[in-house]
This record gives structure tokens, C-alpha cells and sequence, in this order.
């Protein structure tokens, strides 16, 4: 175990960081500025997830963010955060939000500011958690911290747990974190990255499920995506041989704010790719950057086909070099290898230029045929 993971669980003792961030205590507004309607909200834009910062106790191989111990813990600011969810709440969809893509335990009394803002200023709204559990030391404190979110409405964590995260931070923290979530009433999602040597979801499962409740466990898997560090760290012979129609895709249905303010209409594990970014809210509304998004031929193609195919069938009949690789992890994968290629995006807005009508009511039509604006009580 390195030193800065045992250092940051020594700290994770103390049950307090108020030393990180007083800031948004100022910045919170009692007046309540919007209410989700979870019975009327349609699927698109429905997901918010705001990253605070890369700052991470941890240092995957596989992370697509780069995200580290030596990376700014302070990140996003406390008045821009208020800005980010109240643009969101003007939207009028949103009604799940995450926060902290990183371990958000790391800024814990920061988190519960954002919370408590939350909850003071919007009704309705489901909350989610990402967590590696490194922060768990013994039960009981996995238990006060947890009894303090389940009062600010989280209702799911979800735990990472995959060769990665676990050479780093013992799998019995996970247990711990997941079995008190659940006696405190949480749902848990246990998410698993693999590459071609790791071990997968099932051998995870196996140790884990004797100690969880099943009726409050999901388990989810996804090959990792050679973007950020894990494009450096993590060679080809590592990569699962699968294709560029293997896997889903969730444009336009959650947004991702940066801890600089971008906005990238998913949360796939290409997301970091330039050419997915779709706005700053420094400098533009929520609303408007998801006019612009709706309007925009790329992202039609992809939320049409659910991923990158009508991109790579594009590049295939029209680019004079390109050519898709012979197997890639997944929809992902291709799409950031095609999104983060300045050249590429520029020829596919050139060729897409006359299209633009055709992608947007082809998109409309697999809306309708999909479903998406139907009620969608049950993923709120
Ligand atoms: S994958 Fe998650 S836990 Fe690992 S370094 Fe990145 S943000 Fe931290
Ligand atoms: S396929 Fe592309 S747009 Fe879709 S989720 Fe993956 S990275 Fe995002």
C-alpha cells in the first residue's frame, strides 16, 4: 500500500475536514429553486454528474481522468458548484445527480455542504455516490459517516471494485462500506472494470455476495477505455478484443461538468475526449448548452445509433485514410479515438454539414422509437 493512501485513511479517522472548505457554507441560498418532477422528466438530460476535482487518494492504472494524489484537491468552487446545479435546475429534466467522480470522502465536509444545499433547494431529486471505500477504517465510523449521508438523501453508492482499485485499498473495506450502506437502507451498485487480464466482475462477486443484501446490490461491468492514464499505463495486449458496436452509450442523457466547468453530454469512459465537449458553464447556461447539443450533427449520429457507428461508417465511405481498428474495447473506445482526433471531427462536421436535418430527425425518431421521453418513474 503506498504512503499517501495510508496517509489519507489516517486522516480518514478524523471524522471532520473542515480545514479543506468553508466556502459554499456562505454560498448557499435557503430560497428553493426547483423541484424535480420524476413522474413527467424525460430519460435525456436526466443525469448530472459534477466532478469537484481530480484530487484522489488513489492512482488506477486504468483512470481516464489522470486523477491523483498531487492533482488540486480544491477544484471546482464552492459558488461555481451552486451556479453548475442551479443552471441544471433551469433545465427542468434533471433529476439524478452525482457528485465527485473522484472519492468524494476526501472533501467529506464539503460534500455534506453540497448536500445539505441540495436538499434545502430541491425536492425529488435522487443522489448518488461514488465511493472506492478507502476511507473505511472500522464499522462503526463506515456508519456515521453513511447515517450522515443517508439524511442528506443519498440513496445509492456505488462501490468501485476491480484488480485496480483493490491493489490499493483491501477488498473488506468494500464489504464494510456496502453491507452498512444497506443496513442504513441504501441501495449499492458494485462496478467493475476489466481489461484482458484482470479479473471480472464474477470472481468479485463470489467473495462479496455472502455479506450483501441481494435485494439491494446491483452488479455492473465494463471493459476499461484506453483514454487518460490508462492509454499509458495499460498496453494493447491488455485491452479486451471487442468492437466498436460492443457496449452502450448515454449521450444526451447525463451531463458531465468538469471541475473547470466543461460539459460533455455523457459519462462513457471516452468522455475525455476534446471533441466531446460541448460547452463551458462559464460562459454559457445549462439550457443552452443542451439547445446546442440537440442541434449538433456529431452528437445526433451518436445518440441515433447509440454510439459511435454512423461516426465509423462515415470515416469508412468518406475519409480517404482512415480506417477502423481491428477490435477496440468497446463503443467507447472507438468514439474517443474518433472525438479526441481534431482532423477527424473537423472532416465529420464538413461531411455532416448537409446532413444536419436528416441526423437531428433521425435522432427525434429513436426518441420516440426508444421511448425516452416516456414516464420514467422508476429510475428516479
Ligand atoms: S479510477 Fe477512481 S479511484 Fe482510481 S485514481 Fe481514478 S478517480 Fe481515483
Ligand atoms: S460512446 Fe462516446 S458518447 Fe457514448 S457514452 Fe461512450 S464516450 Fe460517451
Amino acid at each position: 500500500m503506498s504512503q499517501h493512501v495510508k496517509e489519507f485513511q489516517q486522516s480518514a479517522e478524523k471524522p471532520t475536514d473542515k480545514e479543506i472548505d468553508s466556502e459554499i457554507i456562505t454560498n448557499l441560498t435557503t430560497e428553493t429553486i426547483g423541484s424535480a418532477n420524476v413522474d413527467e422528466s424525460p430519460i435525456k438530460f436526466s443525469g448530472l454528474n459534477i466532478d469537484l476535482s481530480y484530487h484522489c487518494p488513489l492512482e488506477c492504472d486504468h483512470c481516464l481522468f489522470e486523477a491523483g494524489p498531487s492533482r488540486s484537491l480544491q477544484g471546482m468552487s464552492d459558488s461555481h458548484i451552486v451556479r453548475v446545479i442551479q443552471s441544471a435546475a433551469e433545465v427542468g429534466t434533471f433529476y439524478s445527480i452525482s457528485i465527485g467522480h473522484q472519492e468524494p470522502f476526501v472533501q467529506f465536509d464539503r460534500l455534506c455542504e453540497i448536500l445539505r444545499f441540495l436538499k434545502s433547494n430541491f425536492d425529488g431529486y435522487g443522489i448518488a455516490m461514488p465511493t472506492t471505500a478507502v476511507w473505511v477504517k472500522a464499522r462503526e465510523f463506515a456508519f456515521k459517516r453513511l447515517s450522515i449521508l443517508r439524511d442528506l438523501q443519498v440513496e445509492n453508492l456505488m462501490i468501485s471494485v476491480d484488480d485496480y482499485h483493490q491493489s490499493q485499498v483491501p477488498l473488506q473495506k468494500c464489504i464494510t462500506c456496502a453491507s452498512v450502506a444497506q443496513e442504513l437502507g441504501m441501495h449499492v451498485t458494485i462496478q467493475c472494470v476489466y481489461s484482458r487480464t484482470s479479473h471480472r466482475l464474477d470472481y468479485y462477486r463470489t467473495l462479496m455476495e455472502p455479506h450483501l443484501d441481494p435485494d439491494k446490490t446491483k452488479w455492473v461491468e465494463s471493459p476499461f477505455c484506453p483514454s487518460g492514464r490508462a492509454r499509458k499505463a495499460l498496453s494493447e495486449s491488455n485491452w479486451p478484443q471487442r468492437n466498436y458496436k460492443d457496449g452502450s452509450c448515454n449521450v444526451m442523457q447525463v451531463m458531465y461538468v468538469a471541475p473547470d466547468g466543461s460539459v460533455t453530454p455523457c459519462c462513457g469512459g471516452g468522455l475525455v475526449a476534446s471533441g466531446l465537449v460541448m460547452g463551458s458553464l462559464y460562459e454559457k447556461s445549462m439550457a443552452q448548452i443542451c439547445v446546442e447539443i440537440e442541434q449538433d450533427p456529431i452528437m445526433n449520429s451518436l445518440a441515433s445509433h447509440q454510439g459511435p457507428a454512423g461516426l465509423v461508417e462515415t470515416l469508412q465511405k468518406e475519409h480517404p485514410a482512415w480506417k477502423p481498428r481491428e477490435y477496440y474495447t468497446g463503443t467507447c473506445h472507438a468514439c474517443f479515438e474518433i472525438m479526441n482526433d481534431p482532423s477527424l471531427v473537423e472532416f465529420l462536421r464538413k461531411s455532416y454539414e448537409e446532413r444536419k436535418v436528416d441526423l437531428l430527425l433521425q435522432r427525434l425518431y429513436m426518441e420516440v422509437k426508444e421511448g425516452l421521453f416516456a414516464s420514467c418513474q422508476q429510475s428516479g
